[in-house]
């Protein structure tokens, strides 16, 4: 069977069996503080499992993109070295919420296994808890049991609390879990070890498949257990993993997963995979690296410097860096295998696709803009290991290591590989202190402390989501509203109080919009809110100072003129979104945006600068829907198989839930959160007032819309009647200002000639008045001139009198003062020397200079001795 076929097969075979097949989650988190990228198939269904939201139902399947590079799950360094971690990898999950338990999870995989995909049971060894007294569990014999049916007792073995237990958090639901192991050595080595000797041993043949979790209790704040009343069931299959056993190879390389990308990689190179250790290694760790990158970019996760972006970053950096020294990729050759890859893994996941020509353009450009680095820092690291080396030391400092990482961009764990390959260390703890250090530095201001939260009003809010504040927000600017509870948050400039209300018209930031501001008013008083915010669905009210009575009931009123013009805006990116697209094109796909009451900004897909007639051109589409006044269309809590039927535009990337809300103006359709107008009309009018490029592939337009614009057109306006009247209200005012320009021109070229004549009369007279001494002609004389002219006469004299003649002359211009000397041909032969000379004289003009022998100039400050000077340079001729 195919890669694809497997995959369709374990989405049939839960089908079959009653289950939801549902598409993977996003691998980019954007909603949950405690983790940036999804590492397992049940991070979707958190809210399910803690009973925060009720399943679509009770049965679901799924392949899911999961990413371990960070936090809990970190494989990184395995990756590329054994043939079974991968950055990124799929996750085949079925779940069964409150529905099936043990037994038909544990008879179901056995049956997909076994009966459907023929893996032979002699192979096939599966673990269970073996039970824990400080907890005062049992050994899981229920599913040792149920394993009995298909497994003789010896392929069952028995695991620690570490191994076959799981646990959500410190809190949360748990319980013990079964994996499925596979033995996939040969028959020889099979009958030297038993292969129960080698499960869960790190054997690179003896490795777990499947890992089936039954969810049975709840852990307590205390540590203590209770049961759990919905059940769960959360199984996750390596479906890599997967493919490798059946397409019996014996490793997941092998698989036709990743040998066309292999292929092409290795030709790229000019090599073959499997004949140097070194270079297949750097095979696997380009073509794993490759999938977890481009997968995070559809994702609308790009490189950058912080977070999420960094760590992508550096996936894409150890790759680059193993095809620099192991391949000889001395330019960006990553990004050419993404059309292999979209043409492998395409049709199951259609983000790639659509998306293939951005991912291309970011991977190619951060891959060329690290090789620029990666050279110079390589040598610099080679000096750094070689000094070091000399001294006798087994690892290199942290300093330098963290040098490396600040100004060449070399994550720590790239250094420390360049250095494993020289069997050297690198002093961590010392990296990270200066990490720390600089960090300390950035952040000494925006230093936090958190307070507890006191609870002033228990809420007895039974809304629809059973969330502890409702956002009344898109109906009303005003509500009647209670303080659930409260913390004091501690900063270096101050303190401020985090506030939540049951009910609030706040909308808090969110999607790029941001969060309201206004007042809350009792009978005893009215508290500012300067801010709100958005944490775990819930809307945080800023407060400066907290309220005298803060149990009493406050009627919570939003900022109207500055959310109206928050609304205005963020309904102008939707319209711009549509415009950019009729006039772009519809690969144009949304990358990010900034809603204020000032202004917008909007990011997209789009791979050269527009040009000033496309900015126009959707300037005055978006222009003309404003003026047509179409009103506002809203679906809340809408299903969101008929929101797609609506033709919304989704985010890639973007987590939905069953119903969304969609938010419609005539031809523009979107999934979106947000505070809108009412009709375009609000809008007034937009003005684009920027368009630029932040990063490959992606540009930026920052827009204005209503009052902001009716500012712009008066500074314009303002800026006009002042020319007009400077101009003395000409008419015509391109043609006035074309006329002042070109009689401009005309009297410089009339200034100009002046000047010459000038000089021309200057250096008659200074030759009427020339002297002769010793048969040498001596021009001579302080003239008020410009140096530039002092210089021509000089040159102008030499070719009239080529022989005997010594040009002395001390020139003021713009209150400074300048000696000019220039010798004939025949005297610099003598061995006199202009330059010596202009340098003695000049300093009685307190200045300095030189030159040629035949030519030479100084600069002063002293204008009053200019004639001495001259005189001087006469007397120092020696003639
Ligand atoms: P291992 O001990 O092999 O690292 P695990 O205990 O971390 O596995 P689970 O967290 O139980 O694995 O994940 C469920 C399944 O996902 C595993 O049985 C395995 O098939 C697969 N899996 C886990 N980590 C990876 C990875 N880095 N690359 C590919 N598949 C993986
Ligand atoms: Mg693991």
């Amino acid at each position: 069977m195919t890669a694809k076929e497997i995959r369709e097969s374990f989405k049939s075979f839960f089908e079959s069996k009653g289950h939801l097949i549902v598409p993977s989650a996003p691998m980019v988190v954007k909603d949950d503080p405690t983790l940036m990228f999804t590492n397992a198939g049940m991070n979707q269904f958190k809210d399910i499992i803690l009973g925060n939201a009720t399943p679509k139902s009770r049965r679901q399947a799924d392949t899911q993109k999961c990413l371990r590079v960070s936090g809990k799950h970190n494989d990184l360094e395995e990756v590329g070295h054994d043939t079974y971690h991968h950055t990124m990898f799929e996750m085949l999950g079925n779940w069964s919420f409150g529905d099936y338990f043990k037994k038909e999870a544990i008879s179901w995989a056995w049956e997909y296994i076994v009966d459907v995909l023929k893996i032979n049971p002699e192979d096939l060894y599966a673990t269970v808890f073996e039970g824990s007294k400080e907890e005062g569990l049992e050994r899981d014999n229920e599913a040792a049991q149920i394993w009995e049916q298909f497994l003789p007792k010896d392929h069952i073995i028995n695991g620690n609390k570490h191994d076959n237990f799981w646990e959500m958090g410190d809190t949360g639901p748990c319980g013990p879990c079964s994996e499925l192991h596979v033995d996939s050595r040969s028959k020889e080595e099979k009958a030297k070890v038993p292969g129960r000797e080698l499960v869960n041993k790190d054997d690179p043949q003896v490795i777990e498949i499947w890992n089936l979790v039954f969810m049975q209790y709840n852990r307590k704040a205390d540590g203590s257990l209770e049961g759990l009343p919905a059940k769960v069931i959360d199984t996750g299959m390596g479906f890599e993993r997967l493919v490798r056993t059946l397409q019996g190879k014996t490793s997941n390389y092998d698989t036709d997963i990743f040998q066309p990308l292999i292929k092409v990689m290795a030709d790229m190179a000019g090599c073959k995979y499997g004949e140097d250790e070194k270079k297949d290694i750097a095979l696997r760790v380009i073509v794993d690296h490759l999938r977890a990158i481009a997968f995070a970019i559809a994702d609308g996760q790009l490189p950058s410097n912080a977070k999420a972006g960094y760590v992508i970053r550096r996936i894409l950096r150890r790759a680059v860096r193993y095809g620099y020294t192991f391949l000889g990729q001395k330019e960006a050759f990553i990004y050419k295998l993404v059309p292999t890859l979209v043409a492998e893994m395409g049709d199951a996941f259609p983000e790639l696709p659509a998306q293939q020509k951005l991912i291309m353009k970011v991977m190619q450009e951060e891959e060329s803009s690290f090789l620029r680095t990666l050279e110079n820092g390589i040598k610099l690291l080679q000096g750094v290991i070689d000094e070091a080396k000399e001294k006798g030391k087994k690892e290199i400092s942290g300093e330098k290591a963290f040098t490396l990482f600040d100004t060449f961009g070399f994550p720590l764990d790239l250094t420390e590989l360049i250095c494993r390959e020289q069997e050297m260390g690198v002093d961590e703890k010392g990296f990270d202190e200066c990490m720390q250090q600089q960090k300390d530095r950035a952040r000494n201001a925006a230093q936090v402390q958190l307070g507890d939260w006191v609870v002033v009003n228990e809420n007895d809010n039974d809304n629809e989501n059973g969330s502890i504040s409702e956002f009344v927000g898109y109906d009303n600017t005003e509500y009647p509203a209670h303080i659930v509870k409260y913390r004091e948050v501690t900063q270096k400039k101050g303190s401020v109080f985090e506030v939540i209300l049951d009910k609030t018209p706040f909308y808090g930031e969110m999607g790029g919009e941001v969060g309201d501001s206004g007042v809350l008013v009792s009978e005893y008083e009215e508290v500012k809110v300067v801010d709100t915010k958005k944490e775990n669905g819930i809307a945080i009210h800023i407060l400066k100072k907290m309220p005298e009575h803060p149990e009493a009931e406050f009627m919570a009123c939003v900022d109207v003129e500055t959310r109206r013009a928050i609304e205005a805006n963020h309904t102008c990116t939707h319209l711009l979104d549509q415009a950019l697209r009729e006039v772009l094109g519809t690969h144009v796909e949304q990358k990010g945006s900034l809603v204020t009451a000032d202004g917008l900004r909007f990011d997209f897909s789009h791979f050269e600068k527009m040009t000033p007639e496309q900015i126009r051109e959707v300037e005055h589409i978006v222009n003309e829907r404003i003026r047509q006044n179409i009103p506002l269309e809203e679906f809340r809590d809408y299903p969101i198989e008929e929101a797609k039927k609506l033709g919304a535009i989704a985010l890639f990337g973007e987590k939905y839930g069953d119903k969304v809300r969609v938010v419609k103006f005539g031809d523009s359709v979107e999934f979106c959160g947000g505070c809108h107008a009412k009709s375009t009309g609000c809008l007034g009018m937009i003005r684009i007032t920027s368009e630029s490029s932040i990063a490959a592939g992606i540009r930026r337009i920052e827009a204005i819309t209503g009052k902001e614009v009716e500012n712009l057109f008066d500074i314009t306006q303002d800026f006009m009647n002042n020319l007009r009247s400077l101009l003395n209200n000409a008419p015509d005012l391109m043609a006035t200002i074309k006329k002042a320009i070109a009689e401009n021109k005309e009297l410089q070229s009339q200034v100009e000639e002046f000047k010459s004549q000038n000089a021309k009369k200057l250096k008659e007279t200074l030759i009427e008045k020339a002297r002769e001494v010793n048969g040498v002609k001596v021009v001579s004389g302080v003239v008020p001139l410009d140096p530039q002219l002092a210089k021509d006469i000089a040159f102008q004299l030499r070719a009239q009198f080529p022989e005997s003649l010594l040009v002395a002359i001390g020139s003021v211009y713009n209150e400074k003062p300048t000696l000019t000397v220039s010798l004939s041909d025949d005297l610099v032969k003598d061995g006199k020397n202009a330059g010596q000379i202009v340098r003695e004289a000049a300093k009685l003009i307190q200045g300095g200079g030189g030159g040629q022998p035949h030519f030479a100039t100084a600069g002063g400050k002293n204008c009053d001795d200019l004639k001495t000077a001259v005189t001087k340079i006469i007397e120092l001729a020696k003639l």
